[in-house]
């Protein structure tokens, strides 16, 4: 099984203090879309998670989720489809509110992007609350679609996403957590 170093990944993501609010440590992870060898190891680490197994669709978050969903939809020879923030997606949507670690938000999807029976991976970069893929998988399930799991870089353990995401009786990936905030 490949696996990513996770040290390495970590020495690899920034963390930002109190942006974008006091209090929030942001882990921002554009350095590792700039550093070829993490690059290749997460997408490939998440290509081969799923290599072997009958996925039909690849959704990504908006934005960065659209970074990891897309590269692993790529490899796989798989559709993908953006979930993106409300007012963004051009044809008919359907739509979820959520909670939001900082603030509340509404996120899309194309009504035709997913079918009826379909294997979805949801990707996201990082699981904080859990509310934003909770409301992902929402949408693809309301149009029909079965999510197989739940994944992303990053896991906040501590702030509760990956156990609601489990509770409610999901599988959910991430290739490293981080204590606290
Ligand atoms: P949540 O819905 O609370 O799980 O929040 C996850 C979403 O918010 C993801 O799309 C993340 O990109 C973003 N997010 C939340 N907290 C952080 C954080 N500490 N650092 C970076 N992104 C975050």
């Amino acid at each position: 099984m490949i696996h990513v170093d996770q040290d390495y990944l970590k020495k690899v993501i920034r963390s930002i203090p109190d942006w974008p609010e006091k209090g929030i440590i942001f882990r921002d992870i554009t350095p590792v879309f700039s550093d070829p060898r993490a690059l290749r190891a997460t997408m490939d680490t998440f290509s081969h998670r799923y290599f072997d197994q009958k996925i039909d669709v690849i959704a990504g978050i908006d934005a960065r989720g659209f970074l990891i969903g897309v590269t692993v939809a790529y490899h796989l020879n798989l559709p993908f489809v953006p979930i993106r923030k409300k007012g963004k997606l051009p044809y008919k949507t359907i739509s979820e509110d959520y909670d939001l670690e900082y603030g509340s938000a509404t996120i899309e999807i194309h009504s035709d992007a997913v079918q009826k029976g379909n294997r979805v991976i949801v990707f996201d970069d990082l699981i904080a609350t859990g509310g934003t893929m909770l409301a992902g998988a929402k949408l693809v399930e309301r149009l029909g679609g079965e999510v197989v799991e739940m994944a992303a870089i990053i896991d906040l353990p501590d702030l509760g996403g990956s156990r609601k995401i489990r509770d409610a009786g999901y599988d959910v990936h991430a290739l490293i957590a981080y204590e606290g905030h």
